[in-house]
């Protein structure tokens, strides 16, 4: 296979960047990777890659610079690694531009569905879900874009204009993580209080409620508690 996807992998701990490595070029990518923000400069700009997975904790800078240098010019995807529970980070760096992160440790069937979901949602590749004339599916999951209407295993379901947006919203962003106050800034054009977002958290319930998942299922919407929302890119 000569035309595999490069991955550029920054990140300093020996132990993730061999695993990584080894269970991406198991899985037909070809990895590249840089131990500091210095090294990352460097192979970007020689290896042009067509999606980074960036830790955020680099001995010479803060990964968020890489990431800030990247958005200048490109919009490649750029997965975050990310330690536990820090989702002040995890936010802004999705602000930021980042399009997903991974929390340490992950797994591996984890960690290569989100590099494909990623690389899908950037390069249409696979039709597992996307977008071709103004409809989008997601297994039972339809939308029509023309005529603003959403069907579910055929049968129409009857959202509210704010609901509609909303899916419609993190259905063309597929893959990627959306953070609570992108989508809100995207839908209600404000930003951000307590009110928003749970103006936000209702809707979500009340959409979640006409696609008939139940609580605490991931079916089509992931919410990543503290963080945001992703429509679920891979096709299960
Ligand atoms: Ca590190």
């Amino acid at each position: 296979m000569n035309n595999k996807y490069k991955i550029l992998l920054v990140e300093d701990e020996s132990h993730i960047v061999n695993l990584v490595k080894a269970l991406l070029e198991l899985n037909g990518y070809k990895v590249i990777s840089a131990r500091s923000y210095v090294e990352a400069i460097t192979l970007y700009a020689s290896y042009i890659p067509d999606l980074v997975l960036l830790d955020l904790g680099l001995p010479d800078r803060d990964g968020t610079e890489l990431l800030a240098e990247i958005r200048k010019q490109d919009s490649i995807p750029v997965i975050i690694l990310s330690a536990r529970g820090d989702e002040a980070e995890k936010v802004r760096s999705l602000d930021m531009g980042a399009n997903d992160y991974i929390t340490k440790p992950f797994g591996s069937a984890e960690l290569v569905a989100r590099v494909r979901s990623a690389l899908r949602h950037s390069y249409q590749i696979g039709r597992a879900s996307s977008v071709s004339d103004g409809v989008f599916r997601l297994d039972g999951l339809m939308i029509k874009y023309d005529s603003r209407q959403v069907f579910l295993d055929e049968k129409e379901i009857k959202l509210t204009q704010t609901e509609y947006n909303i899916l419609a919203l993190l259905s063309e962003h597929s893959g990627k993580m959306l953070t609570y106050s992108a989508i809100i800034k995207a839908i209600w054009r404000e930003c951000c209080s307590d009110n928003s977002k749970k103006k936000l958290q209702v809707n979500m319930a009340n959409i979640r409620k006409k696609l008939g998942i139940n609580p605490g299922e991931s079916k089509y919407i992931i919410n990543e508690l503290g963080v945001g929302y992703r429509m679920n890119g891979e096709n299960r």
